[in-house]
Parts: structure tokens; sequence; C-alpha cells
């Protein structure tokens, strides 16, 4: 590590979609103050680029929306910058309903859409069938439809935020890990790392799955759990037309989208698997998610999607991916400032949704970092709101990983 390095403004630990994306914002906003993200491996290696990356807009917690509605200006932004298309693919997303439950639920969103002036209208069974030719359509009891909302692929919004702050000034190290934050009483002066310290005015644990190891150097009990979010990619199908949209199945638990002639389906499993931060190996791919690619996962909720997706039963499975996102029990996220610790901010908690909200989520750090307020609301992410749990503790573990598999919306 070369000498320079030494002291920062800021200090990201972790170059995943939040770190790149906060060093984006923070360098558009505060040009020539010095910015360094550290990341152990390559950037983007964990949950980013193993995400399924549906960046929907209009969900039913409306504190997540703002936060979304900022990836998509900044997505075009750095198009802008770069001179590139990210393609992102604005397919839209069909929200079908199939009990009464879910039918009120629908409502709701498509309530919320208005509120948040996102398109909406309602499509009917045949209509949805035309565009999924996948999808079986009569239990449906309504389907809606928002043409504007998008997938991407979560790499290249990583690599497009570390690009555009590259150019910006920020500093980005691979193959450095970060090791120990350095305290003095209350008070994070920086980092230590496998290469030298880091001094800082600022320090960002935005290091993922990992993030409450740190937090716990500091006395914070970080609340979420890594949870495991597993996907499936199919065989190639005509009935899977590369633009067709997204679909997400609340009664199922499931969602799916496009993948090249293939489907990419989600499904929520009856026992979701949480695991202590310090049990996970450093690299990801060290990890053994599932020794059958997920069969037996899959197998005992399957009926749930053949409902929708009668062909499941006889497709080939081409590819298994599977990540750890950090989930609560409220499934909201878990981030903000350090109460009783200064100079400390946490990007952490993603719950399933980093890529989505990696835009506000990106500003809203950038902001704090340079001791300006908060453009979001950040009041429902707050740390302190389940008390005082140890986030290493089985009783937590097995709180976030019900709270995954009972998810019903995205
Ligand atoms: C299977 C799956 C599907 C998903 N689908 C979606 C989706 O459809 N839509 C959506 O919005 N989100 C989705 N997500 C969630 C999304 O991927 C995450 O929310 C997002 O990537 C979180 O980004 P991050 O930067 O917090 O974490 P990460 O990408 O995990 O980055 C953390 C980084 O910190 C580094 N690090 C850790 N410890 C250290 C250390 N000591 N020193 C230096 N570096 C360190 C790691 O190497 C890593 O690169 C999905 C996740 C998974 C796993």
């Amino acid at each position: 590590m070369n000498k320079l390095f030494k002291k920062a403004d800021v200090v990201i630990i972790g170059g995943g979609v939040f770190g790149a994306a906060i060093a984006y914002y923070y360098t558009r906003n505060n040009p020539g103050n010095k910015i360094i993200v550290l990341e152990r491996n390559e950037l983007c290696n964990a949950a980013t680029s193993h995400a399924a990356a549906l960046v929907t807009k209009v969900r039913a917690k409306r504190s997540f929306i703002p936060l979304s509605l900022e990836t998509y200006k900044a997505v075009a932004e750095m198009e802008e910058i770069l001179g590139e298309s990210m393609d992102m693919k604005f397919t839209g997303v069909l929200h079908v309903a199939a009990s009464e439950a879910r039918e009120a639920d629908l409502k709701e969103l498509m309530a919320i859409a208005g509120e948040f002036k996102q398109p909406a209208s309602y499509v009917s069974q045949s209509e949805a069938h035309k565009m999924a030719p996948w999808l079986k359509t009569d239990e449906a009891i309504r389907i809606g439809y928002m043409p504007d909302e998008a997938y991407c692929d979560p790499y290249l919004l990583g690599t497009f935020f570390s690009r555009c702050a590259k150019l910006q000034g920020a500093e980005f190290y691979q193959g450095i890990e970060a090791t120990q934050l350095i305290m003095n009483a209350s008070d994070v002066l920086g980092v230590k790392t496998s290469a030298g310290d880091v001094y800082a005015g600022v320090t960002i644990i935005a290091s993922g799955a990992w993030a409450p190891i740190f937090a716990r150097q500091a006395g914070v009990s970080l609340p979420m759990a890594p949870t495991r979010s597993q996907y499936w990619i199919t065989e190639k199908n005509d009935i899977f037309p590369v633009n067709s949209p997204i679909v997400l199945l609340p009664d199922a638990q499931a969602y799916a989208r496009p993948e090249g002639g293939s489907l990419l389906f989600g499904i929520r499993e009856r026992n979701s698997l949480s695991v202590a931060s310090d049990t996970i190996p450093p690299n990801i791919n060290d990890f053994s998610f599932s020794p059958d690619k997920g069969m037996q996962d899959l197998s005992e909720v399957i009926d749930r999607l053949a409902r929708f997706f009668p062909k499941v039963y006889d497709i080939g499975m081409k590819y298994y991916v599977a990540g750890f996102s950090g989930y609560t029990p409220d499934n909201n996220l878990s981030m903000g400032v350090a109460h009783g610790i200064n100079n400390l901010l946490l990007a952490t908690g993603c719950v399933g949704a980093g890529i989505a909200v990696s835009g506000g989520v990106g500003l809203a750090f950038a902001e704090l970092a340079s001791g300006r307020p908060n453009p979001f609301d950040f009041s429902p992410f707050d740390i302190r709101r389940f008390g005082n749990i140890d986030p290493f503790s089985p009783e937590w573990l097995e709180r976030c990983a019900i709270a995954r598999s009972t998810k019903v919306s995205g």
C-alpha cells in the first residue's frame, strides 16, 4: 500500500454495490475530498454479483421507493458520464393476485403506484398470458401491470458506480482486507488493514454479510442476519421470450424474470438459512449453500409455484445461484448512524433489496458522511428498533430466517 493511502476524509469497508454507490455520490457532491474503498476480494464479488437484480420501484414499503427512484436517476446520470448504456431491461412487472388477501395487497400497491406517479393498470388473464406465455393465469383474481419497472445486470451496476466514482477521484483498493476499527474511546478514527492503517474523518461499514463483525468491534449490535437467497435458471424455451415482464407471485411467495431465453425464478423456502457473520468465509464462493443445488428446498414448495408455472415440473434447471443478504425480522433495511459512536456509519442490512435501493443508499450515506442531513427518511431503518439483541445468537438468526421464509412481497 502506498503512503498516500494513510489518510482520507472517508473510508469505506466493502466494495459491493453499496460501497461503490456511496463513493459515487460522495465524489460527485464533494469534489476534491478523498474517499477510499477497501475490498478484500474483487469489487462486487459477493451479494452484488449474485443478485437477481429486480430494480423494484413500487412496493408495499413506501420508505424504499424514493431510494429506488434514485437508483434509476443514477443509472441515467452514469450512462451520460460514461457514454455507455447499462442496458437496463425495462420489461415492466406483472403482479398476480390469486387470493382475496393478495388482491387487497395489490389494490394497495396500485394506489401506492399512483402516489409515486408510476404508471400502473390492470390487465386481463389472457393479456398477462400473452406477455408471459409460461404463466398460467386462470387462478388469478386480479393482475396489475407496471410498465416502468426494470431489472439489470447487478455486476454492471456496481462497476458503473465504481468507474464513475474513480473518474471523480475515488480510490478503490482491491485485495486489501480491513481487519479492525481503530478507536479512541467512542470515536472511530479509521481502520487497520492487511496493508497498513487508514485514518479517516468518517468510517463506513458496507461489508454486507460481514458487517456485524465490524459493528461489534465498536460495541454496536447490528440487527441483521446473513440469510440465504437462492434462485434457479431454467433451460431455454420458447415460452420465455426475452422481453417478457418480471412476474411477482405473492401467493406462491415467488418471482420470475426472463434471462436470455430462459426463466430465472426464486421462491421463499420453507426453511431459510441464516448464519452468524463470523462463520462465513472471506470468499463467498467457499461457502456451501446447498449440496444439492437447492433441489430439496425447491421440491418442498414447488407445488406452490406450479399453480402458476406448471412447466416447472419437467423443465430442466441450467443454473443455481445462491448468496447472502442481510435480513431483519421486519424486512426493513438496517442502516444509518451508530448511536453513541462518533464518525461511524452503517450501510448494511439490505433485506434482499440492495440493488434496487443502491442509489438512495449511496446518496444518503454520501450526505451523512459530508455532515449534511440525510435527504431520505431512514427512521424505519434505525438500528435500535429491536432493542438489545445479539446478532450472533441462534435465537436472532432464527427470527431473521423466519422473516424471510414467511415474506410474501418482493
Ligand atoms: C441470490 C440473491 C438474489 C438477490 N436478488 C435481488 C434483487 O432481485 N433485487 C435487489 O435489489 N437485491 C437483490 N439481492 C440483494 C443484493 O444483492 C444485495 O442487497 C446487495 O448486493 C448488497 O450489497 P452490499 O454492497 O451491501 O454487499 P456485498 O455485495 O456483499 O458487498 C460487501 C463487500 O464487502 C467486502 N468485505 C467484507 N468484509 C471485508 C473486509 N474485512 N475487508 C474488505 N472488504 C470486505 C466483501 O468482499 C464484499 O465485496 C439479492 C441477493 C442475493 C444473494
